[in-house]
Order: C-alpha cells, then sequence, then structure tokens
C-alpha cells in the first residue's frame, strides 16, 4: 500500500499545516497510511436507547431521544455555564456546557427532537452529563447509521488543537472518501481464502465503522492475525537461515572436569528437571549446530548449577567459557558461588566488572589472549573490545531482560566461529512473549524446585498495620532470621523515593534497636554497595534496608522475611522476583506487601495474585493480562523490538499459535519465500523491516 504511505496527511481533506504537525508530533502521523493504522481503543454501542428513567451511575455511556425543556445560562464571563434540562417523557436529565455555550445557545431548536450521548454522572441527586454529544434527529429519522462508534486515544495538546476522538473519526472518514479505488492486499491471496479471512481494505473500513460486532471482530482477527504473522514470518525465516549457515563447535566429549565435579563436588542431587535440561543443551551443543537456548526457570529453581555445569562441558572440550551477569553484586556473588564449588578442580576462573583494577585487568586481558583463563564472570564490562578470548566456546548470560538483543549479538562475535549461547531468566515469559521476543530461541524450563523448600507465605498489609508487621518482625529476628525491606527504585529525578528508603533505614534502626540495619541502593558506589551487602549476607546485620538492586539473583538463605514497601508502585513480575529473595533457605519464609488505603482495581489484582499464588509463570500471565507486554518488566528494559499496533499478547495467544504455524507451513514449503504466489511475503517483511529498524536485532 505504497499510494497511501505516500500521501502526505497534510493534504487529507480537514488537516492542513497547523493539525497535521500535531499528528505527527504527538502520534507519529506523516501519511493517509499512518492515519489508517491508528486504530481504535474502543468501541460504543450507539445501536442502543435508553429511557431517562433506567439511566443509573453504573453505565459508562447512554445514548438518549428527546427535547429541551429549557435552556440557561448561569453564572458570568469565565466561571458561566450553559445547562439545558432535557427530558424524553420519562424522566429529566440535565446537559451541562462549560464551553463554546454561546454558539449551543443559539443552535438549539426548542422544538426539535435530540440524540443526546455521554457519560451521565449524579449530580445533587439527579443525572447530568458534562459536554454530550448531540445529534438533531431529522424528519423524526435517526442520522447515526454506524451501529458502533470507535474511540480513538488522543492527548492533551491535540484536544487543544481540535483533534478530539470525534475528529479523528471524520478524517478517518474523509481518507476513504478521498481515496479512490481499493487499499491494495498485503496477504497472499491463498491464505484469504484458505483461511477465510477478510480483505485489507474492508478489514480498514470495518475497524473504524464497524456496521456490528460480528464483522468487527472478523477485521480485528485478520488485523491481529496479520501483525502477529509477519512477526513469526520473519523469525523464524531468519532463524532457518543461521541453522543453515552457521556450524556450531562440536562439543562431544563429557570429560574430566564435568566427571570429577559431578563425582567429588556435587553438594546434591540434582532435580530431575535439571537434569532434563542439562541433556537438552548437552544434546544441542554436540549436534555441530551452534546452540542459541534460553533456559527459563522461576527463582530459586537452580540455575547457576546448571549453568557451571553446561560451562564444564565447554572445558572438557578445550574452550573457554563465560558468563555474564547484569549487575555487579550478581557477577560477584556468581564469581564467589562458583570459585567455591569449583575448589580443587584445577579450573581457572576471573572476575571482571567495572571496578576491577589496572594490574588484575591487565592479566585478565593477558591470561585471556592466551587461553590460560578457562572461565570469565563478569558485568558488561565483558562485552568492550578489548576483552578478546582465545577460544570462546559457550556464553552464559544470566537474566537476560536486563541486557537488550543487541548485547547478545555482541558476544556472538568474540569469536570467529560463534560460541554457543545460553541465555537464563528467572521471569518467566508466558509462551506467547517468549515465542515472539525470544522467537529465535529454543527453551528449555526448571519446572521443579530443589526438594524441601516450604512455598512462601505472603500477605498484604495496609499501612495501619504497621505494629503486627514491626512485631512479626522481631519474632524472625529473635529466631536468628534476617529481614528484607525494599523500597521503590530510586530515580534520579525522584528526590522522594530518596527521601523514603533514608526515612525508612532511620526508622528500622530506632525500632529494632537491639539489631543492626544496613542500606544499599544503586546511586551508592560498587564498593560501598558490596560491602553494606557482604555484612548482611554474613549475617553481621540483621536487617537489609533497600532499593531493588537487590532483585535479582542474590542469594542469603538465612533470610526469612521480605518487606515490600509501597508495593503498588511496583508490577507483579518484579514483586516476584523480590520475594524470591527469600525461601532459599531451609526455614518457612513470608513476604509481607505493605500498601497505601488507596488501591486501584489493577493494584488490587496485584495484591490479590501475589497472596495466591507462588507459580512464577501464572503470575507472568496475569501480568501479561493486566498490563500488556509493553509494560512488561523484562521486555521494557530489553524493550521489545517492534511495537504492535492492534494485536496483545496478553489476549491474543491463540492467533499468535495460530500465525506461528502459518509462518511455519509456508517456509516449510518454501524456505527462501521464492514462489510466485510468496513474493508479497518478501515484499512485506522487506517493508517492515524497513519501518521497524529493530527487527534485525531479534536474531
Ligand atoms: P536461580 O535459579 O534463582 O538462579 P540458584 O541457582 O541461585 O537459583 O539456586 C538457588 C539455591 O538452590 C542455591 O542455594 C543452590 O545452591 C540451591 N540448589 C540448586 N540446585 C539444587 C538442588 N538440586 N538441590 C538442592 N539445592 C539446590
Ligand atoms: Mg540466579
Amino acid at each position: 500500500m505504497s499510494e497511501l504511505a505516500a500521501l502526505n496527511i497534510t493534504y487529507l481533506p480537514g488537516v492542513g499545516p497547523k493539525k497535521a504537525e500535531l499528528l505527527q508530533k504527538e502520534l507519529k502521523i506523516a501519511s493517509y497510511e499512518d492515519l489508517l493504522y491508528y486504530f481504535p481503543y474502543k468501541y460504543v454501542d450507539r445501536s442502543k436507547f435508553y429511557s431517562i428513567r433506567e439511566v443509573n451511575s453504573k453505565l459508562a455511556y447512554i445514548q438518549v431521544k428527546g427535547r429541551f425543556t429549557s435552556l440557561k445560562t448561569v453564572g458570568t464571563g469565565r466561571q458561566s455555564r450553559l445547562t439545558g434540562m432535557f427530558s424524553d417523557g420519562t424522566g429529566i436529565i440535565e446537559l451541562v456546557w462549560f464551553k463554546g455555550h454561546k454558539y449551543i445557545k443559539e443552535n438549539i431548536d426548542p422544538n426539535a427532537e435530540y440524540i443526546i450521548f455521554g457519560k451521565p454522572t449524579a449530580f445533587n441527586g439527579q443525572f447530568n452529563i458534562v459536554h454530550p454529544e448531540m445529534d438533531k434527529v431529522e424528519n423524526g429519522q435517526v442520522k447515526i447509521s454506524a451501529a458502533l462508534q470507535a474511540f480513538y486515544n488522543t492527548t492533551e495538546k491535540m484536544k487543544k488543537g481540535f483533534l478530539n476522538s470525534k475528529a479523528i473519526q471524520k478524517l478517518q472518514q474523509n481518507v476513504f472518501l478521498s481515496f479512490q479505488g481499493k487499499i491494495p492486499e498485503t496477504l497472499p491471496a491463498f491464505i484469504i481464502q484458505k483461511y477465510k479471512l477478510l480483505q485489507l481494505h474492508e478489514s480498514l473500513k470495518v475497524i473504524h465503522f464497524p456496521p456490528n460486532t460480528q464483522i468487527l471482530e472478523k477485521a480485528q482477527f485478520r488485523l491481529k492475525f496479520e501483525e502477529l504473522f509477519y512477526i513469526q514470518l520473519n523469525i523464524l525465516k531468519q532463524r532457518n537461515q543461521r541453522g543453515r549457515n552457521i556450524k556450531g563447535h562440536n562439543f562431544s566429549v563429557v570429560g574430566d572436569y564435568l566427571n570429577s565435579f559431578y563425582q567429588q563436588k556435587l553438594p546434591f542431587e540434582l532435580t530431575n528437571a535439571q537434569k532434563r535440561v542439562i541433556k537438552e543443551i548437552r544434546r544441542d551443543m554436540g549436534s555441530g549446530k551452534q546452540m542459541n537456548r534460553l533456559l527459563q526457570g522461576d527463582v530459586g529453581s537452580g540455575k547457576t548449577l546448571v549453568a557451571l555445569m553446561v560451562m564444564l562441558i565447554s572445558l572438557d572440550n578445550n574452550f573457554q567459557t563465560c558468563l555474564m551477569a547484569p549487575t555487579e553484586i550478581l557477577a560477584t556473588q556468581h564469581f564467589e558461588t562458583i570459585s567455591e564449588m569449583l575448589e580443587g578442580l584445577n579450573v581457572t576462573c576471573a572476575l571482571l566488572t567495572g571496578s576491577t583494577k589496572k594490574a588484575e585487568r591487565n592479566r585478565i586481558d593477558a591470561e585471556l589472549t592466551s587461553g590460560q583463563l578457562q572461565i570469565l564472570i563478569g558485568t558488561h564490562a565483558l562485552l568492550e573490545d578489548k576483552v578478546k578470548f582465545n577460544n570462546l566456546g559457550l556464553v552464559v548470560i544470566d537474566e537476560q531482560h536486563r541486557f537488550g538483543v543487541a548485547q547478545r549479538a555482541k558476544l556472538w562475535r568474540k569469536n570467529h566461529q560463534p560460541p554457543h549461547i545460553l541465555v537464563m531468566t528467572a521471569t518467566p515469559i508466558p509462551r506467547t512473549l517468549a515465542m515472539t521476543i525470544y522467537g529465535d530461541l529454543d527453551v528449555s524450563v526448571i519446572d521443579e524446585l530443589p526438594p524441601g523448600r516450604k512455598p512462601i507465605e505472603t500477605a498484604h498489609y495496609f499501612h495501619n498495620r504497621r505494629n503486627n508487621l514491626n512485631k512479626f518482625i522481631k519474632g524472625e529476628l529473635d529466631k536468628g532470621r534476617q529481614v528484607y525491606v525494599v523500597y521503590p527504585l530510586i530515580d534520579e529525578s525522584e528526590k522522594m523515593d530518596f527521601k523514603n528508603l533514608a526515612e525508612g533505614y532511620e526508622y528500622m534502626q530506632r525500632v529494632f534497636s537491639d539489631y543492626k540495619v544496613s542500606m544499599v541502593h544503586g546511586k551508592m558506589k560498587p564498593a560501598e554497595k558490596d560491602e553494606a551487602m557482604q555484612i548482611f549476607s554474613s549475617g553481621q546485620s540483621q536487617i537489609l534496608v533497600s532499593t531493588t538492586v537487590i532483585e535479582v539473583g542474590v542469594n542469603v538463605p538465612n533470610a526469612s522475611v521480605m518487606v515490600i514497601e509501597s508495593a503498588e508502585r511496583f508490577g507483579l513480575s518484579q514483586l516476584h522476583q523480590l520475594r524470591g529473595r527469600v525461601g532459599r533457605g531451609a526455614e518457612q519464609s513470608y513476604c509481607i506487601l505493605m500498601t497505601s488505603y488507596k488501591l486501584s482495581e489493577d493494584t488490587r489484582k496485584r495484591m490479590d495474585i501475589m497472596t495466591r499464588s507462588t507459580d512464577g509463570f501464572e503470575i507472568a500471565e496475569a501480568d501479561l493480562k493486566l498490563r500488556g507486554p509493553g509494560d512488561l518488566e523484562g521486555t521494557q528494559q530489553s524493550g521489545l523490538p517492534f511495537s504492535l499496533k492492534i494485536a496483545n499478547l496478553g489476549k491474543d495467544g491463540q492467533i499468535l499459535q495460530f500465525a506461528r504455524q502459518v509462518a511455519e507451513a509456508i517456509l516449510n514449503e518454501d524456505p527462501y519465500l521464492e514462489k510466485e504466489e510468496h513474493r508479497i511475503l518478501n515484499k512485506q517483511l522487506t517493508k517492515l523491516s524497513r519501518e521497524k529498524m529493530n527487527w534485525s536485532l531479534i536474531s
């Protein structure tokens, strides 16, 4: 549909330079096509009329037909408003205008019948509608024909520039009126026929002007399908090509390193899930192809151990390996755990972070290049160009959601033949989302926790129960346990957060004066942070007041209480992650979510799910449903490499599945999309990859 994409929005009847600028600035709408693909966010049924007697405050919108019985201006000057009494014979409703009332007053015909549409609010025992939509009924005929009225999101600036939802709808109409001919189809004809999809032209018309819900659903289905289909086609096509083009190191040997670790050092029996996952990874690494695998496992499921064993396989095959973590604290902890587990095995292992000293750094660089250093653990510092390996065979990335896909690609290039890649994430990503973001990765799941863990008990407290909370904390401290208290992230712009954290710190010191309290936050120097963490993890302090810097991976088995302050400010996945910091030892652990009284509907639901479930996957699904993938943590940081205009990964999982199957079938038959009937697919992919520049980074 290049023609519509080439038509500048400025020249659409009803737009002009001023509105064009607004559309461009506020919504990035520059062409006719952009406008057509700006979809409504909701529809309101305008086929139904209410009688005024029926109106109640639960109705979001009402439409009534009747006449004005009186009209008067109240007040003077800028404070004045116009109020009209409107009757349909069953009752009276008040209509109010604060703006533009001179014009309205002069134009209302006291003898005519009107259709009024708007949101009713109860006021002084009567209902009123502020700034209703109003249409005059001509000759007893109802003028409105579209049964469902589309509503579009607009911004304050747009509203001031006379571009409200209704105006956008008018512009949509103008596109159809001024563009002669049919909007060219973007899906192959055989798909449209086979799955009985609506044509693009009709779908776009219906999405803006739906005559009824059935056909609207068909149009939505077609547009969602198309959107998801092309994403899947793109991912799968690239993945196929990589599979063909990129050879992988063949790790055929299981040798001394892994064997002696397994026999001498393994501190516990592996869970069945860990065994299965290790098998899957070994199969990949021995296949001659490059491995690209995502390892999902809930917090505490034992991913680190899996990573270590897999890394030892790399050593057994005479390759170096590295492990990258998102924070210094976590990298250090990995380094310590792993060094300890490898003691006596004659493995060389080093830690590289932003704060590694120059001399140490030089040593690491030299030993890496010579091949003497076998395992390198670190932060983003690993990505720097000067980090050069002799022969890097395997890269493990922990907590992927903190890293962008681009960074993953960077590690690829650390060896002339790309290393195997294992990405580990503790944010259980719902299947639908994994298929989309990580569509190019194979997925392994650790769906079992090590034995003996007691599920964490979670409670939701309002602030007025702080005394109970303190009593409870005291009880746990007296038993010898440790406690986390987490505050929302400190943002550069938000002085409030810091104030809360600092006050919380002082408060805990005052209330628990028999115990030692330490504090960690992201604005501290790494060395200070480490020291504070160290004091807590070694048990010298019993309470740790912190921001979310402790969110990922930190392991203090003796900590049994997690208090989350202002829990309403955290997303579900983040709450779940934080909760995962406790329950790592043998003791019963607890998580307490503190919130204020006033909670939105969504927050209430989040607190409910948290107190009800400890299953990370269930929580992730719920999160996706509640917030949509754009906001889902994990995707936010790495950023979905594309934005969805109509499909919703939380709700449209089935359409996604279907779209993927269709894409797979096509690629099986014609991997390079060379057939005549597939030409349109290639054309669309090229067009989309040009628009959505990040696409190529997904693989
Ligand atoms: P995560 O998956 O969150 O990274 P970790 O690897 O940090 O989990 O493991 C959490 C804790 O469970 C660690 O203390 C680890 O030693 C322990 N652990 C891992 N695997 C097992 C197992 N099979 N049996 C018992 N404990 C285990
Ligand atoms: Mg971990």
